[in-house]
């Protein structure tokens, strides 16, 4: 009943799940699983020589983010990155408080923690964003108490793009530090959508304890870094030997370490490029969708600086997520839904619903996040099909999202 591609294309879409390796990245690792394979602890040269490599990576970060090499701690990854924020927080600071002060639109890695701790009587705000995804600041400054520890709020949102206003936030918590003359709140953000298309300048930031990781910016997976400024306490989440200052016991994984250096490297030097070239790819496909296909809403914030380029989150009103993904699919179209990134669960996106989405309307939404391999061939492709997937969908199996009040929504 579709018309079939005559030549099926393979278009990924979902980068802000994770991006595959550059070609550049995965060079710069590979002699380090075959040739410098030693241990970096130990004192022959090739485990200095491992050793050596991984201070490089280090200073190579560091001065990306602005800061000096003793205050990146590798992990394993942009979860646990998180949890060794919250964690290390909490239990290290815990006799000073038990209030932390998030957001409602944070990654499940921050929020699993956090309700992990509310068990065992720390106490968590929740802060609201409003219909874009937007916390506000004087909202951070409002929940502040004597008792609070940290603030942690995600930078750019893995869902919608919205970029938050870190900077802002963290030049109040500065000030209610110093007005108060206390140390707290630390502030921390997760920065991981944000590495590929912002600048992360800790000091401009103001922020004290910062999580990248590399699978979401052409770097291997399972690496990232948690930025933490001189003075923060931490207890570690894994212990053992003593690496990292002894924040994160193993052997440091150096070949992926060096991947998420070059790829952090490569994705701040072509931030401006890159993000009008895929700025321009989102805006003509927001354009074509809206001439081409009826009832739609844009979630998040308007196309523009406030929001990640690369992002495309809409709503096809009166269809179902799945249904149109896995038609999609049919035609070589990878993107991703809005029941959460977990495919496992159809809940609806906690984050579309902090944004006042009603929970029908979550279903029916789409997120296409842009990248590298993706040219405006893609995009014409998509459209020259996707118009006929929704129209037949809204015929054979409409889902009735009712006239909605809160939504707004084009057409
Ligand atoms: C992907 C992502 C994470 C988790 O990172 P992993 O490296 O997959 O553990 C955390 N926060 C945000 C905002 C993300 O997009």
């Amino acid at each position: 009943m579709f018309i079939k591609p005559k030549i099926k294309r393979e278009i990924y879409l979902d980068h802000a799940a994770t991006t595959y390796c550059s070609p550049e990245v995965v060079a710069a690792m590979l002699p380090y699983f075959t040739e410098v394979y030693g241990n970096p602890s130990s004192l022959y040269h090739k485990g200095r020589e491992a050793n050596g490599v991984l201070n490089d990576s280090r200073r190579t970060v560091a001065k990306l983010v602005n800061a000096l090499p003793e205050n990146i701690i590798f992990t394993g990854g942009g979860s646990e990155s998180d949890n060794l924020a919250i964690y290390g927080v909490a239990r290290a600071h815990e006799s000073r408080g038990k209030h932390i002060i998030t957001t409602t639109i944070e990654h499940h890695a921050i929020i699993h923690p956090l309700e992990d701790l509310q068990k065992q009587g720390w106490e968590v705000t929740y802060l609201k964003v409003d219909e874009e995804g937007f916390v506000k600041v004087e909202d951070v400054v409002k929940a502040i108490r004597p008792d609070t520890v940290l603030v942690s709020v995600m930078y750019a949102n893995n869902e919608v793009g919205t970029i938050e206003p870190i900077a802002d936030i963290g030049r109040e918590i500065l000030k209610y530090r110093k007005e108060n003359n206390t140390t707290y709140p630390f502030f921390h953000t997760d920065a991981c959508q944000a590495a590929g298309y912002i600048n992360l300048d800790v000091e401009k930031l103001h922020v004290d304890l910062m999580t990248v990781n590399g699978s979401k910016m052409y770097g291997p997976k399972g690496v990232g870094m948690l930025y933490v400024r001189r003075g923060v306490r931490l207890k570690p989440l894994i212990v053992g030997g003593g690496q990292e200052r002894r924040l994160r016991a193993g052997t440091e994984n150096v070949p992926a370490i060096v991947g998420f250096a070059k790829a952090f490297e490569l994705a701040q030097q072509q931030i401006e490029s890159e993000s009008k070239r895929v700025g321009d790819l989102t805006a003509f496909m927001w354009k074509e969708l809206q001439e081409k296909i009826p009832k739609l809403k844009l979630n998040g914030p308007e196309l523009g600086d406030r929001r990640l380029p690369n992002n495309l989150n809409v709503t096809f009103i009166d269809v179902e997520g799945e249904a149109m993904l896995l038609y999609l699919d049919e035609y070589g179209i990878m993107c991703s839904t809005g029941s959460a990134c977990t495919s496992e669960s159809l809940d609806p996106s906690h984050v579309l619903l902090a944004m006042g989405l009603p929970y029908e309307y979550s279903h029916g939404s789409l997120r296409f996040t842009f990248g590298h391999c993706n040219s405006k061939k893609d995009v014409e492709y998509i459209i020259k099909y996707l118009p006929d997937v929704i129209k037949q969908l809204r015929e054979i199996s409409p889902v009735n999202m009712g006239n909605v009040k809160h939504a707004k929504y084009k057409k």
